[in-house]
């Protein structure tokens, strides 16, 4: 069996080394001239700025691919301890993530406490519901505007609101199988599931992606765009613009526009369905500034008057020379990315001072204009989204979004084409021995 893999970002690259320890071949097609997609870091005077995510958590995945790749000496490791604020009612208020920072924090009132605390008593998620509207029957109002939304909102720059659960709740929704949220948390943090360390590299996130790009470098095709799919056989063949290729398996990891031009021929009402889904438009800036707070950094209340959505304070977190990223925009502020450059650097720079006290230079802008998956409505169209037999989508908007789930559903797929690949030769295998033995 071989196995085409459209794109190498950490989706393509975890899947094909996973496929190499499994022994099933496998070629991955990268229109681009560097591995990593949206995992990209560079220098800029000397210090390394993040243009994708920021950290990941060192999940067993991610640890047995720095192991594979043998960068563990690069690994930067944060203090999973440190704070995470909110900018709620003009200044940063701590994120309680245990029961002591729970009692002391001032983001909730005693009466919200004691409604986030009444949790257990309330129904499962219902898939008719949004996302908004299930947090605040499980948690209360103030639970949700000061906390809950500035976060988990925050995370896909999108509004909760326009969020339906069936799709944004997923994963909520398989930890609340136990019966309660904050049991299952509680559960997590006591078997050390939500201590895993924020890590990143020397030479930041895309370290990774370079590392498992050289390691199967005999399989990772770069500045090779696939143009085209059609069936080829009981399998397909890739149009690359290096020249066709026939491959048994075809995943497809690039972004739900990109992929439903690849579909057209194939599945075109699939195609038709992805392009509907919604990204929402972000503009990161780099600042750096000679402050060294600690903590992860901060989200911003929803109606606090900032056009920020969060700053990460990766000075503090992996020691990079007081360089801090900036998120702008999002479902609220589509128009952002298209400002000019002064104005989108001015308005985080200003944001940033009046949040912190302290003055920042800016270094960086990046405009990620389809960035993070909305999960929004339009994610209804997911329903008409129907495969051939041997076509698998595996990105970050048909699971969850994070660098770990990314990787281990890389490690899933190797694990289900090694099982069919194992299957497949069987019957080979029997008619050998059958003809051997005459
Ligand atoms: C701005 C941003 C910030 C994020 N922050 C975090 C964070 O802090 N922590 C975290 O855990 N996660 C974060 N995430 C999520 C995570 O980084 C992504 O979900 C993940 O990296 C996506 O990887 P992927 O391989 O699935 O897709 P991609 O990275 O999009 O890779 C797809 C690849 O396909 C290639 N491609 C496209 N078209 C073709 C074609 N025709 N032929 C061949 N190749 C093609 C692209 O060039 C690209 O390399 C963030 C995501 C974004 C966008």
């Amino acid at each position: 069996m071989t196995v085409g893999i459209v794109g190498a970002g950490i989706t393509g690259l975890a899947l094909t080394q996973y496929l190499r320890e499994r022994g099933v071949d496998a070629v991955a097609f990268e229109a681009t001239a560097e591995p990593g997609g949206v995992i990209r870091s560079t220098t800029v005077d000397g210090r390394v700025v993040e243009h994708g995510p920021q950290r990941t958590r060192l999940t067993p995945e991610i640890e047995s691919l720095i192991e594979a790749c043998g960068i563990e000496a690069n690994v930067r490791t944060a203090d999973p301890d440190l704070p995470l604020y909110v900018y709620a009612d003009g200044r940063l208020r701590q994120v309680p993530f245990s029961p002591r920072e729970f009692l002391t924090t001032d983001l909730l009132s005693t009466r919200g406490k004691l409604r986030m605390l009444a949790e257990p008593l309330t129904e499962g998620a219902n898939d008719d519901e949004t996302a908004a509207a299930y947090f605040v029957r499980k948690f209360g109002k103030e639970a949700y505007h000061n906390v809950i939304e500035p976060l988990f909102g925050g995370i896909y720059g999108s509004d909760p609101a326009e969020m339906p659960g069936k799709y944004a709740l997923q994963t909520i929704s398989r930890m609340e199988r136990s019966g309660s949220l904050l049991r299952a948390a509680i559960r997590r943090q006591l078997d050390g599931k939500d201590r895993k360390p924020p890590v990143s590299f020397d030479d930041g996130m895309a370290q990774l992606p370079r590392a498992l790009y050289e390691h199967n470098a005999d399989r990772v095709e770069l500045e090779t765009p696939v143009e085209g799919i059609e069936t080829a056989g009981d399998g397909y063949r890739l149009d690359t613009a290096a020249g066709p290729r026939t491959v048994d398996r075809v995943v497809l990891t690039p972004r739900a526009d990109v992929t439903a031009d690849l579909l057209s021929g194939v599945a075109p009402e699939s195609a038709g369905a992805l392009r509907r889904l919604r990204y929402n438009p972000l503009a990161y800036v780099h600042l750096v500034s000679d402050t060294e707070p600690a903590g992860y950094g901060y989200q911003v209340r929803h109606d606090e008057s900032l056009q920020t959505l969060g700053v990460t304070w990766n000075t503090s977190l992996f020691d990079r020379d007081g360089v801090y990223t900036c998120f702008l925009g999002g479902m609220g502020n589509p128009g952002l990315v298209d400002r000019s450059d002064e104005e989108i650097g001015r308005i985080a720079k200003t944001e940033f001072e009046s949040v912190l006290g302290v003055s920042a230079e800016v270094v960086n802008i990046t405009r990620h204009r389809r960035g993070i998956p909305a999960y929004d409505g339009s994610w209804t169209a997911m329903e008409a989204v129907d495969l051939p037999e041997g076509i698998t989508l595996a990105s970050n908007y048909t699971g969850r979004m994070g660098v770990p789930a990314r990787v281990r559903e890389g490690k899933r797929l190797a694990e289900r084409f090694a099982s069919e690949a194992e299957t497949e030769t069987e019957p080979d295998r029997d008619r050998v021995a059958a003809e051997a033995t005459g």
